[in-house]
């Protein structure tokens, strides 16, 4: 059982020493657990929170461990009735081959035959999707006519919440790095206007976003936090929202960042609102069901960045940091 262990907590950018692959023997099963052959592995940004000690929503992962993931592969030996060898399931998990689940874990059973591909599980009908979701009906309420602000737009959660915001009748801007992201977004996406944030001063930002947006912004989605983040609040209407879901930019940044323009949420009576996926599993079959639906419609179209094997977890997980993925990022650690 090959796993993609942390070593070390990162400080700043995390470096491929601060991790280590080790290799163990598959564990012995207790009565009521069960044993998943990981397939593929989801790489998110939260993963970063998760390696510091930090107080955050979640335990921190314990040196030597291997790092806490979600993923989705098939029961390989049981000791539970309900989860029968050859089960697909989905749930948090980690990352390595084979993963020890035990009874009252978060590993739900999952029917793979309705879906083009299991790894849809860890995108747009899992945790990102529901995000997307829940994030923007529960929290961000789109209207017909207003305005909407994506950040990190191009990205796995960034793409769909713009999508659902078109749905429901919005215009949308998008924030993204790259002229081929910024294209993407467009003519894949269908947002109306695609800003690029890269070489770019935080007022050249607020010009652009202005421009883009004639109306104002009256819903910011946040992923990236930092100078795009401060940029897009200059444009925020009276009484606007932001549904703040990510802070990307900052997550391995050792010092804080200032924002200059938090002011104008005072003078437009705006609000903030944080987002959490976490509390929503119990409402996902809802979620995938409406996700489910505008697939099939082609109303929402998604992409998926898969590396393959356990051996390239460090690249395949800092390719978020860079932007060098295009789509949800995955790990394809499937038998071969
Ligand atoms: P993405 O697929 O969006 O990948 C991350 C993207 O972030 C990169 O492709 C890159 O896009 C952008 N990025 C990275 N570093 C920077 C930077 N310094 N400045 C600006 N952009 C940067 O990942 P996800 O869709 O999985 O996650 C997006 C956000 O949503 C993250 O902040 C994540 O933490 C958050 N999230 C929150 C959840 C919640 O429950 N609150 C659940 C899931 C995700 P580009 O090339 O455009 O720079």
């Amino acid at each position: 059982n090959r796993k993609f262990t942390l070593v070390s907590r990162p400080d700043g950018e995390p470096k491929p020493s601060d991790f280590a692959l080790v290799e163990e023997d598959l564990p012995e099963l207790e009565d009521g657990s069960f044993l998943v052959r990981n397939h593929y592995i989801s790489l998110d940004p939260a993963q970063r929170g998760w390696m510091s000690d930090a107080e955050s929503y979640m335990p921190p992962i314990a040196l030597g461990a291997a790092v806490t993931a979600s993923a989705v592969g098939r029961v390989h030996a049981s000791k539970n009735p309900d989860f029968p060898e050859g089960q697909w399931v989905v749930g948090l998990a980690a990352m390595e081959e084979y993963s020890v689940c035990q009874v009252g874990g978060f590993t739900a059973p999952v029917d793979a035959s309705l879906v083009p591909s299991p790894t849809n599980f860890l995108s747009v009908l899992g945790a990102v999707g529901m995000t997307a979701y829940f994030g923007m009906i529960d929290d961000g309420k789109p209207k017909e006519g207003e305005t909407l602000l994506v950040t990190g737009a191009a990205g796995a959660v960034g793409s769909l919440v713009g999508q659902i915001g078109k749905i429901k009748g919005c215009r949308v801007v998008g924030i993204a790095g790259g002229a081929d992201k910024c294209a993407k977004l467009v003519d894949d996406y269908g947002f109306d206007a695609a800003i690029d944030y890269r070489g770019k001063s935080q007022a050249q930002l607020e010009a652009e976003i202005a421009a883009a947006a004639p109306d104002g912004v009256d819903l910011i989605w946040e992923n990236v936090g930092g100078e795009i983040m401060d940029a897009g609040i200059a444009s925020i209407n009276e009484y606007g929202r932001m549904v703040l879901c990510g802070l990307i930019s900052e997550y391995n940044s050792p010092e804080p960042v200032g924002t200059r323009n938090l002011w104008y949420l005072i003078s437009r009576q705006a609000t903030i609102k944080g987002f959490l996926v976490r509390d929503y599993p119990p409402r996902f079959p809802e979620g995938i069901a409406q996700m489910g639906q505008w697939l099939a419609e082609g109303k929402i179209k998604h992409d998926e960045d898969i590396e393959k094997g356990i051996e390239n977890s460090y690249d395949a997980f800092m390719k978020l940091f860079s932007g060098g993925n295009q789509g949800k990022m995955i790990l394809d650690v499937s038998p071969q």
